[in-house]
């Protein structure tokens, strides 16, 4: 019985491998790793992906959130509000600025972050507000823009999962202040290893990213503040220009996979399926259904050979690290619940419809003998 993977990257290394292998011979013989032509190529590529006027690649997607909430302005002892059902790194990213990460809510229907509960939770001493565009989905920025602008905290987009996705012609990464995202190899644009970077529109942003990522520094020798090193790699930026021609080719093989799950899994008793997003919102970084006995209907898929996950499931305030922050089971009751009912089904561009009716027709068993 063949394994199905929740992701797999085989299918994406294969179509890139020729463009990318003159290149990175081109970086070895250069000897030019961090920076260079290379990277700068990718920065303004990805720039001009998001409509955005400045990309700063950086090392990973935490740093880029640490980097874009630093230049943003975010001090110890500010807050910033962020959704409690997330990657950790989100607010992982808050607290090693020293500010504290303020978690509200999400919306039983998309499961993104709640902007009443944003607005409720807003102080005066809140200096961000940190959406997330989970599973690939927009958060809902109008809101949320408005919400920043009338308490006069930054607004900083957490857009790891959701590269490519649009509203009204407006790309992820480009509504707020600044955005961050990932390369993780499996995010929708995935490199080779670990990569991030920030896209903002406002130059003395992307400034303040280049400095603080790079020692603090601003010319050699010259260290003003203490920063990190966070840079991209040469190598990163070959791979991720060769996987962005294709991404929007993959964004839409994602898109119909999503729509034949929703077809084939339409009816069916006991799932509650993704709410489809207007065309373009949703690249379908994830395909989150939501079933009662979760965690008996995963062992039986993983059984049955399925690699179906869960996205995730610990909410922020229920993980050992972030106790600290003195929140309890029953705060934040719609990320709890479906904490304990979200399962996550396999999706990449190149999954094959038998692949989707093997996965469907074991979801299912799993949930008729649940
Ligand atoms: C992947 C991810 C990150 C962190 O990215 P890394 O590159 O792994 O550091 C942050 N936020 C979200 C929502 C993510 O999915």
């Amino acid at each position: 019985m063949e394994w199905i993977p929740l992701v797999d990257l085989q299918a994406q290394q294969a179509e890139i491998y020729d463009d990318i292998s003159v290149e990175i011979k081109d970086v070895l013989t250069s000897a030019s790793f961090i920076g260079g032509p290379a990277v700068r190529h990718f920065e303004v590529a990805y720039a001009g992906f998001t409509g955005t006027r400045h990309c700063v690649g950086v090392g990973n997607g935490t740093d880029a959130l640490e980097l874009a909430l630093r230049a943003g302005g975010v001090r110890p002892g500010g807050e910033v509000i962020l959704p409690a059902n997330t990657f950790v790194a989100t607010a992982e990213a808050v607290a090693r600025i020293g500010a504290v990460p303020v978690l509200v809510d999400v919306d039983p229907v998309h499961l993104l972050i709640d902007p009443d509960r944003v607005a409720e939770a807003v102080t005066a001493r809140t200096q961000a507000i940190l959406p997330v565009h989970l599973f690939g989905q927009l958060a809902p920025m109008a809101q949320i823009l408005e919400i920043g602008s009338s308490c006069g905290a930054v607004v900083i987009e957490d857009a790891a999962q959701s590269q490519g996705a649009h509203r009204n012609g407006k790309v992820s990464g480009s509504f707020g202040l600044a955005a961050a995202t990932s390369f993780y190899p499996g995010k929708n644009l995935g490199a080779a290893g670990d990569a991030g970077a920030v896209t903002t529109d406002d130059p003395d942003i992307a400034e303040q990213v280049r400095m603080l990522g790079g020692h603090g520094s601003s010319s050699k020798y010259v260290h003003d503040v203490v920063g990190m090193n966070s840079r991209l790699d040469a190598i990163q930026a070959v791979v991720l220009s060769a996987k962005l021609k294709r991404l929007p080719r993959w964004n839409g093989l994602r898109r119909e996979a999503a729509a034949r799950y929703g077809n084939l899994l339409a009816g069916v008793p006991g799932i509650t399926l993704p709410m489809p997003m207007p065309e373009g919102e949703s690249v379908w970084h994830l395909y989150v259904v939501q079933v009662d006995g979760r965690d008996r209907v995963l062992e039986a898929m993983h059984k049955s050979g399925i690699g179906a996950g869960i996205h995730y499931p610990t909410p922020v305030h229920l993980t050992k690290a972030f106790s600290y922050l003195g929140r309890g089971m029953g705060d934040f009751p719609v990320a709890e619940t479906a904490a304990g009912r979200i399962l996550t089904l396999p999706i990449f561009p190149h999954v094959t419809a038998e692949q989707q009716e093997r996965v469907v027709a074991s979801l299912r068993h799993a949930v008729a003998g649940a």
